[in-house]
């Protein structure tokens, strides 16, 4: 037998199928990671194939050393998914097999985790040992009455009861044993249970429902508004594979939000859930991801990673607020979310379910024009949205407020505060002040290594570049022309909370945020925290704007709406529609009535006018006639091409040598081209590595100046460049 191995190694010399030949008696199965030499070394590999024969004559093949698991790792939709994969994105075939199995399993370094558990010896009973016991040995015989009684314990815990020295002498006297016994590590343990209480499903719920049933299998666009109940639709639909012995998978867009969707699974579903999201230790994702495997569990929940999920039969894959830029990822290979997930239904023969109160406008395109299916649930469970009010930030200064706050909002949050209610404050910035500037020359603090402006970090008295993570001293004096005049400019969320202090000495105020979130299930302890009423104020980032459900929150304040709406991409004021409408989505989901208080400097803005009336159909049908006018996605492909490098030369030459070569290309599909250009990236420097870009909008309706313009990039690979192309990137910058 001959098995055909793909290794997992990441160079594109290697990125083929070898063959090796199967030694007499191995049970070698498509799927299965193997060890096999390459090259005078051991790698890890994955069989993609079996055959009889080799076209290279078997004398010349070795063979493969060892398999490394009991049940293939890789089933054969992923086998396919990642040939799909290579075809779409250009990316190694190593590559996409790496994101399906976790880098846990790869090269052992995680194991199965098990513990010593120990027992008495039942060839001698409880009361024979405690007669053999020196009569001063008074904790060991307390163990082992516990024993006794507990019939088996672990090691560990025995030990914290009795002290480990007695324990100690009791395995090696041999009254009691131990033995090893496998433990799960399972993620969000101490989450609090729910009573699930089985709603009964609302008129436009069961009508959704129903079109979904009746129009199985295919893709759904679930156009519903905050808090029109998509979750309970979702649960249904889970629900209903499950009956007919399939599995599913749901995504959320944030890992801020899997505590909410677990408590809520977890009530529902027990043990049949696992989890996977790169949060998670890399002992709990080794787990996760077996149960799934195994078939132990059978609903998939986590952020994009779990569209990968390593679920055989799936009845149907959900994609909760779908119009996420999350869910594109931002290495290689770069894949959509929406993409693998499609494959995935379509292997299955099975439904993709997207939810949104703000769809992306592509994918509105989509349902209207047939790709997709539109089912819409139009209004809130509770009958009502939370009135949106205005407040133009231009006038409270002409008063002579010049805070964050406007007069209407201190109001709002003293009333909120006085209510017993909660609030939400939003701003899309974090660290205390994201400008330091010297008001005498004008000199701005920036990044020695990246093209950015610094913020200062008041926790640590640091200023931080957010784009490499590096520190530096906070300056006193401006280093450029000695002037003590050193403002820090702007408001990020540290800010936020301190003036909240200042102004609301009593209130119990919380900041969610990337600083505030780095230790693991720090999302859990927030969101639980707010959840049990301890915190009366939650100021957060984007983070904060998503698919939170906290039943007491009246007020919603967004401190600087404007913050996303300038920004030189043609997707901002689409993200701007929807982040603002998202966050007000959070107040007034339950009982209570909410109300928002959106502040902004540009009130005239069109998009504001959408957002108070939450007309997502008006500026649906703005935006898209705009973009048929304009020539942008869905009605054209945004293409940008990147070469990034230490050497600015370098990076300079790779990206003129591949313009050029489009500039060739373009002749021959001169129609297809609406747009060529080739620049400096916007931050033009990361990390001490230059950028440079080329950017197309091109029609290519067969993909055929996509397909030309990888190649391009192949071909013109330097070594100390990293080059790639995007396609309809999800940020520009
Ligand atoms: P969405 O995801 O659409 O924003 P959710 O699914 O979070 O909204 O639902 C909003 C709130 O309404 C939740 O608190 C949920 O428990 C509640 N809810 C959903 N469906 C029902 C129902 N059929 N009856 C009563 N309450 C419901
Ligand atoms: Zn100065
Ligand atoms: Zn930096």
């Amino acid at each position: 037998m001959i098995a055909s191995v793909i290794v997992d190694v990441l160079s594109s010399n290697v990125d083929r199928v070898f063959d090796y030949k199967v030694p007499q008696g191995m049970d070698a199965k498509r799927g299965q990671r193997v060890l096999v030499p390459f090259a005078h070394r051991k790698v890890e590999g994955y069989i993609i194939d079996i055959k009889e024969r080799s076209a290279l004559g078997e004398e010349k093949l070795k063979e493969i050393i060892r398999v490394l698991d009991d049940i293939p790792a890789i089933t054969g939709e992923m086998l396919q998914l990642m040939y799909f994969m290579q075809g779409k994105y250009h990316c190694l075939l190593a590559e996409a097999l790496r994101l399906f199995i976790p880098a846990e399993l790869r090269g052992g370094r995680v194991g199965q985790k098990s513990l010593p558990v120990a027992y008495i010896n039942p060839d001698i009973s409880a009361e024979e040992i405690l007669e053999k016991l020196d009569k001063r040995a008074i904790k060991q015989a307390e163990a082992v009455s516990f024993l006794a009684q507990n019939v088996r314990c672990p090691v560990a815990d025995l030990n914290k009861l009795f002290g480990s020295a007695p324990v100690k002498r009791l395995i090696q006297s041999g009254f009691i044993l131990t033995e090893k016994v496998k433990v799960e590590r399972t993620p969000y343990r101490e989450i609090s249970e729910e009573k699930p209480q089985p709603l009964s499903l609302t008129e436009r719920q069961r009508a959704a429902l129903d079109f979904i049933e009746k129009n199985s299998p295919g893709k759904f666009l679930l156009f519903g508004v905050t808090g029109s109940g998509k979750t309970e639709v979702y649960l249904r639909c889970i629900e209903s594979c499950l009956r007919q012995g399939k599995t599913a998978i749901l995504m959320v867009p944030e890992i801020a939000l899997t505590p909410q969707i677990m408590r809520i699974f977890r009530s529902r579903f027990g043990e049949s859930v696992a989890l996977l999201h790169s949060g998670l230790s890399a002992g709990e994702r080794f787990d996760e991801w077996n149960k799934l495997r195994r078939g132990e569990a059978r609903i998939a929940v986590g952020a994009r990673s779990a569209v990968f999920a390593p679920l055989e039969n799936v009845g149907a894959i959900i994609i909760d607020e779908q119009h996420e830029q999350s869910y594109i990822s931002e290495s290689s290979p770069r894949y959509d979310t929406k993409d693998i997930a499609e494959f995935r239904c379509c292997y299955n023969k099975c439904s993709l379910i997207m939810g949104s109160a703000t769809p992306l406008i592509e994918s509105n395109y989509y349902a209207k024009t047939g790709r997709y299916k539109l089912v819409e649930m139009g209004e809130r469970i509770n009958g009502r949205m939370p009135a949106i009010t205005l407040v133009d930030m231009r006038r409270e200064v002409l008063a002579g407020n010049d805070t964050i706050f406007s007069t209407v909002l201190k109001d709002k949050i003293e009333q909120t505060l006085r209510e017993g209610n909660q609030a939400m404050l939003f701003i899309n910035r974090r660290g205390y002040s994201p400008i330091i500037i010297c008001s005498s020359c004008g000199y701005i603090a920036k990044c020695s290594s990246c093209d950015v402006t610094l913020t200062y970090h008041k926790a640590e008295d640091m200023l931080k570049c957010h784009y490499c993570n590096a520190r530096y001293y906070a300056i006193e004096k401006c280093p450029s022309c000695g002037s003590d005049k050193v403002r820090k400019s702007g408001t990020g969320t540290q800010k936020v909370c301190d003036l909240l202090k200042e102004l609301f000495p009593s209130a119990r105020v919380l900041r969610m945020d990337n600083d505030t979130t780095q230790s693991r299930e720090a999302h859990l302890k927030i969101v639980e925290m707010f959840n049990r009423g301890e915190v009366d104020i939650l100021v957060g980032t984007q983070m904060i704007a998503k698919g939170h459900d906290f039943p007491n929150v009246t007020l919603v304040g967004v401190l600087d709406a404007d913050l996303s709406l300038y920004f030189a991409d043609y997707k901002a004021i689409e993200r701007t529609f929807s982040l603002i409408t998202q966050v007000a989505g959070r107040a007034g989901r339950a009982d209570k009535e909410g109300e928002v208080i959106v502040q902004t400097h540009t009130p005239h803005h069109y998009v504001y006018r959408l957002i108070v009336d939450y007309d997502y159909k008006g500026f649906y049908k703005r935006e898209i006639s705009l973009r048929e006018t304009a020539k942008y996605p869905p009605f054209c492909r945004i293409l940008r091409i990147m070469a990034i490098s230490e050497s600015e030369e370098d990076a300079k030459a790779v990206i003129k040598n591949i313009y050029d070569k489009v500039k060739e290309l373009k002749k021959l599909f001169e129609s297809d081209f609406i747009y060529l250009s080739a620049m400096k990236s916007p931050v033009s420097r990361i990390k001490n590595k230059y950028r440079y870009q080329i950017l197309a909008r091109v029609k290519d309706d067969e993909g055929k100046v996509t397909d030309g313009i990888y190649d391009i990039v192949d071909g013109c690979r330097k070594k100390n460049v990293t080059s790639y192309l995007e396609v309809n990137p999800s940020s520009m910058y």
